[in-house]
């Protein structure tokens, strides 16, 4: 797959693999998570076979051999074919000697990589001399609703592509055949740059001549102005040819960046501020959203809120007040969450969240399937207000945000505050130490309260940022 997305990519995997960064944690999380959910494929077929994982690709090409001959279910077998070596996830027997193959993803939809990854695997099996009837994608179902203990067989859906797969077989023995051919270059392959590199592991070393900040490449959604810039030998913003054409939002980004100031549109803000009715809620979640998933009545990925923090400002330049929750157990929260919110939130007054939408589904959902608060929440839709609406408009634009308007960025550049001296300064490493220290066995307790502390002040941040974002916008349209 590495392959098929770039040769250069490719041969560094197997020239130069150290210069490949390790995955990060995300990276890392992800791949747990997609091998519990094969796990989970696994018990729908029982008295499977379990191939033990070797380093030796031939060993394990024929101790998959051998359970082949038992004519049971196959799990992680692996075959050799040429230089090609392909592991599955669950060979089925399918009758008069032929097998089926199922690929399972931990995703909720069959992607397009997937059939090329499916078609490789066919290659290399077939070429083994395995004889293939049918080929499957398993993936998890989202309509899937927890109730008791899982059911496996209902936790997944499975779609037979064999048709599709056959129509990338061609494609994929040429580029097996082009990529033996990249693996004897004593250098890598000269590649162009392009939207294939966004995300790529590789990236810092194919992109090292982009200067650090202001570059091209920071303008909004402007990736073909960014191409076009640098094919013309401009990488700097700060360098644009007067004559150059940029759009609105891009034009404000130059002339942030070139007269080294903020700008602000005070009539834009102005507007937005006097559309906020006291008493102003700032709320903010932290959710977690496992791929099988933990509590009854919720669904593959959905994510479900075991934090919050709220903020409340009854009046214009008052005191703000600080409502924090943070689940205790491993009981579901979201009783707990609607019943807090429904007493703290009141009947009126503006709440505030950093992409407002993300908040107010959260509470949608949690609703549906707890459906006494269901007209409660109903009822909140029009007292939402989204504070990233200014910086997603670029009312509000300083060059030190660079090309983000999330809330991490923009905070500290409007206000000189951040993230960074917390101990957890990010959502996704809240989701993950949340889940560990609540789920894990033999978790030291003062581990734990160390993590639920920096839970607590994370969180505190989000909501505390926002009221001082709102203080600050007040601020620039004085002046
Ligand atoms: S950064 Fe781009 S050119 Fe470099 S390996 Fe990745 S995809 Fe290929």
């Amino acid at each position: 797959m590495e392959g098929r997305h770039c040769p250069k990519l490719f041969w560094y995997e197997f020239k130069r693999k150290n210069a490949i960064p390790p995955y990060d944690p995300l990276t890392k999380a992800v791949m747990e998570e997609g091998k519990k959910v094969g796990k989970y494929a696994q018990l729908i077929y029982p008295n499977g076979i379990l191939i033990e994982r070797d380093w030796s690709a031939v060993r394990t090409h024929e101790k998959t051999l051998q359970a082949l001959r038992q004519g049971q279910p196959i799990f992680e077998g692996g075959l050799v074919f040429g230089q090609a070596y392909a592991i599955a996830d669950i060979f089925l027997p399918a009758g008069n000697g032929d097998w089926d193959l199922i690929e399972v993803k931990s995703s909720t939809s069959l992607k397009n990589d997937y059939y090329d990854d499916i078609a490789f695997q066919k290659f290399v099996y077939t070429g083994a001399g395995l004889p293939l009837r049918r080929c499957f994608l398993m993936v998890l179902d989202r309509d899937y609703i927890k109730k008791g203990a899982i059911e496996p067989g209902k936790l997944f859906r499975r779609e037979d592509v064999t048709e599709t797969v056959d129509e990338r077989l061609p494609g994929v023995r040429e580029t097996y055949q082009q990529l033996l051919e990249v693996l004897q270059l004593p250098e890598p392959p000269d590649i162009q740059l392009g939207t294939q590199c966004n995300n790529c592991a590789l990236k810092e070393v194919c992109w090292h001549f982009l200067p650090e900040d202001d570059h091209v490449f920071v303008l909004h959604k402007g990736e073909k102005v960014a191409y076009d810039l640098m094919s013309k030998g401009i990488l700097k913003l700060a360098d644009l040819p007067p004559q150059y054409e940029l759009n609105e939002k891009h034009k404000i980004q130059h002339e942030a960046i070139v007269n080294n100031r903020a700008y602000i549109d005070k009539a834009a803000i102005n507007e937005f501020l006097a559309g906020l009715k006291y008493p102003l809620y700032f709320l903010d979640f932290e959710t977690l959203a496992p791929a099988v998933p933990i509590y009854d009545l919720s669904h593959p990925y959905e994510e479900i809120p075991f934090q919050y923090s709220l903020h409340k400002q009854a009046v214009p330049d008052g005191v703000v007040e600080h409502a924090p929750f943070l689940a205790a157990g491993q009981a579901d929260p979201r009783p707990e969450v609607l019943q807090l919110l429904r007493e703290q939130l009141g009947s009126q007054g503006s709440i505030l969240a950093y992409n407002a939408n993300y908040e107010l589904n959260c509470l949608k959902r949690a609703a549906a399937a707890f459906p006494q608060h269901q007209s409660w929440v109903d009822s909140l839709a029009d007292r939402f207000v989204d504070l990233w609406q200014p910086f997603k408009n670029f009312a509000y634009y300083h060059p030190d945000q660079q090309e983000s308007t999330s809330m991490k960025v923009v905070l500290p550049a409007l206000t000189g505050a951040g993230y960074d001296k917390l101990e957890i300064g990010e959502g996704w490493t809240a989701r993950q130490e949340y889940m560990r220290v609540t789920f894990e066995p033999e978790i030291d307790p003062a581990d734990r309260q160390a993590v639920r502390s920096a839970l607590e002040k994370y969180c505190a941040l989000d909501t505390k940022g926002m009221v001082d974002i709102v203080e600050a916008l007040k601020q620039e349209i004085r002046h």
